[in-house]
């Protein structure tokens, strides 16, 4: 049968994205919540049919591990409370997805794959792109070289971020528009080189608006340079609007654009458009984890790979501050 999945913090991505996803997947279904609202858990109850006995609030979560309908837990909070709820659930005996970043630092990323890995569950992060249609093309395209070796890459990924949420706030999110949306520029110059990068430079932006970005960077650059010669150069911002990855090869250019959003992805490459159906980048996400637990087989986004991301983004932190260029190791 369908593996259950509960989905702890009921917010704009559980409650836009994931829940109406988990009415497609086949091999998973919604089974139950985590919240703090109990406005909340009666209208998610109604809508989704979910029964009493699967609704949790964030004190009683722990008991979680005698519900033999859930054998997932989904983690969509605030990124600095990732760490606590991923390793409840592993230690309620439950497999666990993590939404990205996976923590705010690289020690609570070991704490949670060291809590997995003693209560014997398997970790996976929610990176829905590496089943959108159009990334595993710029995959296929960089890693077998279709036009060539890759020469320079650019990726930015930028939004206005409203005042008073806790993207703003570098005690919940550990850091600003890097940690939210250069992921997933990060994220792509990886995984359309098939490599990792050696080295890096970063620059924050100018402050426009000190009192909103109190405490977080409003915008930053960063240069990796990754094997071959190859320069990435990445830019996130909360008080901008930017959506594209574009790679240069040898024998042509090729782009998204927009490139990151849920769906209406548009890329172009030196033959012209590129072309793919639409997807629900998030159901074959899950129902991907979930066929990895059903066939015991590793799972594609690990939290290894998570764990590297967190590190590599907190190495551009480091450039930005030092104002040199940090080794990856
Ligand atoms: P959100 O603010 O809409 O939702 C966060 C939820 O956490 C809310 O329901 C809130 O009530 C709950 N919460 C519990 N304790 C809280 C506390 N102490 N402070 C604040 N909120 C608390 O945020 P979101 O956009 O849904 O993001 C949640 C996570 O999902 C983040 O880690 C984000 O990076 C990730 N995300 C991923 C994607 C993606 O495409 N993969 C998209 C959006 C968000």
């Amino acid at each position: 049968g369908k593996l259950g999945i509960a989905l702890v913090g009921l917010g704009s991505y559980a409650g836009g994205q994931l829940a109406p996803a988990l009415s497609e997947t086949s091999n998973c279904f919604l089974a139950g919540i985590v919240t703090g609202t109990p406005e909340k858990a009666e209208t998610w109850k109604t809508k989704y049919g979910i029964p009493a006995s699967n609704i949790y609030d964030y004190k009683n979560f722990d008991q979680i591990k005698n519900n033999p309908d859930i054998d997932i837990v989904y983690v969509v909070l605030p990124n600095s409370m990732h760490a606590e709820y991923v390793i409840r659930a592993a230690q309620a005996g439950k497999h666990v997805i993590c939404e990205k970043p996976m923590a705010i630092t690289v020690d609570d990323c070991d704490k949670m794959i060291a809590a997995c890995k003693k209560a014997d569950r398997i970790l996976g992060v929610g990176y829905r792109l590496h089943y959108d249609p159009y990334h595993l093309e710029m995959m296929r395209l960089g890693q077998q070289k279709i036009h060539g070796n890759i020469k320079s890459m650019s990726a930015g990924f930028a939004f206005n971020a409203h005042k008073g949420q806790w993207r703003l706030d570098k005690a919940m999110a550990g850091g600003g528009p890097l940690m939210d949306l250069g992921i997933y520029c990060v994220q792509a110059f990886c995984y359309v080189t098939g490599q990792t990068p050696l080295s890096v430079t970063a620059k924050e932006g100018p402050k426009t608006d000190p009192e909103r970005f109190a405490t977080v960077e409003q915008s930053l650059t960063w240069q990796f340079e990754m094997p071959g010669g190859i320069k990435a150069e990445g830019f996130s911002s909360y008080a901008d609007s930017r959506n594209t990855l574009k790679v240069e090869a040898e024998r042509g250019a090729y782009e998204l654009t927009p490139a990151f959003n849920y769906g209406g992805i548009r890329g172009k490459g030196p033959d012209g458009n590129l072309s793919f159906p639409a997807v629900n980048q998030q159901a074959l996400q899950m129902d991907d984890f979930a066929l990895s637990l059903i066939r015991k087989r590793p799972v594609r986004l690990p939290g290894e790979m998570g764990k590297r991301d967190v590190a590599y983004l907190q190495a551009i932190y480091q450039a930005m501050r030092s104002g040199q260029k940090v080794m990856l190791k």
